[in-house]
């Protein structure tokens, strides 16, 4: 068999992140690791979540839902070093790609005013027959859109100050990174954060309780994710990323 390919190191010289993902858990799939190492290296990252992840309980009525999934996304994120987390409270599991989802991402966006914008794999699988999920999807092209509707000045106009808004436009998103994408190029060492992830993971306990996958062990889940990523970069534990650069020139 062929040695999969290398990958090469993101870049990490930024100072603001935000996360735009879907679901609660979205992040703690592989990609919260990479989170616990820049913000050890006291870089300021925000998590924002489209959806409240409140379809993802068999057995739990979303009203009921919302708030527990709520909760284990705040306290995930704060096992991180996340202090910010934003939801949207949009409808779990029937997003929809359109201007509707491009104008609330873009408002996201000038408030947070971040360098890098990290959202989930939005490709249509995830590496082999594992098909991808439509909000994952739709949210992963409209945070794309919403990096250069952030910076238009003409475009959501009524969200900037003077205009019946208070935000101003923000054109200074350098990078989407999409993680966990089948494509990607680019990974970060997570080695010293690899446990840290773990932990975040566990943190949505009612969650992977309602999954009923008996014997699933979210560590050994990370494990083999995270080994596999590391022996393309050359470290014993990384999280892979696909670079989309938006800045001209770049
Ligand atoms: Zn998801």
């Amino acid at each position: 068999m062929d040695q999969p390919a290398p990958l090469e190191p993101l870049d990490e010289t930024w100072e603001r992140a935000l996360c735009i993902v879907a679901h609660p858990d979205d992040m703690e799939f592989g990609a919260a690791a990479a989170v616990a190492r820049w913000t050890g290296q006291g870089k300021h990252v925000g998590y924002t979540m489209v959806t409240s992840g409140e379809a993802g309980i068999d057995g739990l009525h979303p009203d009921e839902c919302r708030a527990v999934r709520e909760a284990e996304q705040v306290e995930s994120a704060r096992i991180v070093g996340v202090e910010v987390v934003d939801f949207l409270r949009q409808p779990d599991g029937i997003l929809e790609y359109g201007v509707p989802m491009r104008r609330l991402l873009t408002a996201e966006i000038r408030r947070h005013r971040p360098d890098i914008v990290i959202t989930g794999n939005f490709r249509d699988t995830f590496g082999g027959p594992m098909l991808n999920q439509a909000d994952h999807i739709a949210v992963g092209k409209a945070v794309l859109d919403a990096v250069r509707d952030s910076g238009n000045r003409w475009i959501f106009s009524e969200q900037l100050s003077g205009q019946g808004g208070e935000l101003e436009p923000w054109g200074g998103v350098r990078a989407v990174w999409a993680a966990g994408s089948p494509q990607s190029a680019h990974a970060v060492d997570t080695t010293e954060t690899f446990n840290v992830g773990v932990e975040s993971l566990k943190a949505h306990a009612a969650y992977i309780e309602g999954l009923g996958w008996e014997n699933w062990d979210p560590g050994e889940f990370l494990e083999g994710f995270g080994r596999a990523t590391g022996q393309r970069l050359g470290v014993a534990f990384a999280a892979p990323f696909e670079v989309f650069p938006m800045g001209w020139g770049d």
